[in-house]
């Protein structure tokens, strides 16, 4: 393992965080009693960006796919083509959605059937793709659990054992038809793309930018970050993972990288506590309870974001000796997980320089 550990320069880090950290956005309006209900879904990692004369970034924020969005692209760089990034976004919810009662997948998971746009259904053999090779881990027909559980929703609640019972969530019953992009599920089943969703958005952006002719850019659509480029074409990016055990905003590394896709997934965003246990938004195929593992923050990096996306969340769930043997098979793709007991593990082909920002974790 060639591990590097440095000093960052930290110029910057504050005036970033504060501005894109609204804390009010974060909490539900509706009083809940029995409930406590904690939803901070937005930040699970933070970039920081230490502008150098050379090339100056400017950002953009809108709330789109549910959590707060953040495009920066060079200075000069025309409205239109910021413009285009959130349209892109905004798109992305009518296909994808389940708050968006009209979206695509919300009409499917509604009449049990529909066609899909092509993208969408890509996307959709993608998910089944890696349900397939996750062993069920990753599990895009899960919705009709999430939607029993409603974490992040009005009415976050333990679901009795005969309603989970009665949901089908297995993926295998999701029946693709390739010759009109259409979809057929079971009665009591939903389909669910919340856990790929930013991945892919990110993805489709960077083409758009890329037809744009924009070769450096930070895509951070609620904490899944996307960088484009080198900064100022020579230098790597400085990327915070938020430190699951401290504010938003507070990160428990630092990572030096460029070109790839940084994604995490963890507990500390969506959950409530119930009777003093937490149970948090990620569940398992199997119990279809919030999935139990070792891992506190699982981030992966690679190129493709969707798949960031995917194996952040299955890795999650597999727990870390399983994950980090299951990621060996795709091709440049690391991992670093942060586990309960303060150890940092990576994948053996981690080789980013990195400074650790909480004492009480080490490197494993
Ligand atoms: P986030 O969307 O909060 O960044 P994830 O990418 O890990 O985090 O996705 C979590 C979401 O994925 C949940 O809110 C839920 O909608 C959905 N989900 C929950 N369990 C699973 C699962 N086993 N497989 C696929 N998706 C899941
Ligand atoms: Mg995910």
């Amino acid at each position: 393992m060639q591990q590097k550990q440095i000093k960052f320069k930290k110029n910057g880090i504050d005036k970033l965080y504060s501005r894109i950290y609204n804390p009010n956005m974060l909490i539900s309006k509706k009083k809940k009693p029995k409930f406590i209900y904690i939803a901070v879904l937005f930040l699970v990692m933070s970039v920081f960006v230490s502008c150098k004369p050379e090339i100056q970034m400017v950002e953009k924020t809108d709330f789109k796919l549910g959590t707060i969005c953040t495009i920066s692209l060079p200075y000069g760089t025309a409205d239109e083509v910021f413009d285009g990034c959130f349209e892109i976004l905004d798109n992305v919810e009518s296909y994808i959605s389940r708050t968006d009662p009209n979206s695509e997948i919300s009409r499917i998971n509604k009449n049990k059937k529909g066609p899909l746009d092509p993208d969408t259904f890509v996307l959709l053999q993608s998910s089944l793709e890696m349900y397939k090779e996750s062993g069920g881990t990753f599990n895009p027909g899960i919705g009709a659990a999430v939607s029993l559980w409603d974490i992040g929703g009005d009415n976050p609640r333990i679901p009795s054992d005969e309603e989970l019972a009665s949901v089908d969530v297995d993926s295998k019953d999701i029946y693709m038809n390739m010759r009109d992009n259409s979809v057929t599920i079971p009665s009591n089943m939903e389909i669910d793309l919340g856990a790929v969703g930013k991945g892919w958005s990110a993805n489709l952006l960077r083409t758009y930018l890329r037809k744009e002719h924009i070769s450096n850019a930070i895509i951070n659509l609620g904490g899944n970050i996307l960088l484009v480029g080198m900064k100022d074409n020579k230098k790597n990016w400085t990327i915070g993972l938020q430190d699951p055990n401290k504010d938003t905003g507070d990160s428990y590394i630092l990572l030096s990288l460029n070109d790839v896709s940084v994604v995490t997934s963890g507990t500390y965003e969506r959950f409530f506590i119930e009777d003093g246990v937490k149970y948090h938004h990620i569940l398992s195929s199997d119990t279809l309870y919030p999935a139990e593992s070792d891992i506190i923050s699982s981030t992966i990096i690679s190129k493709n974001s969707t798949l960031c996306d995917m194996l952040s969340t299955a890795c999650f769930i597999m727990g870390s000796e399983d994950a980090l043997e299951f990621i060996k098979k795709y091709d440049g793709v690391s991992a670093i997980f942060l586990l309960e007991d303060g150890s940092i593990v990576t994948s053996d082909n981690f080789n980013y320089e990195y400074e650790i920002l909480n004492e009480n974790y080490h490197m494993n």
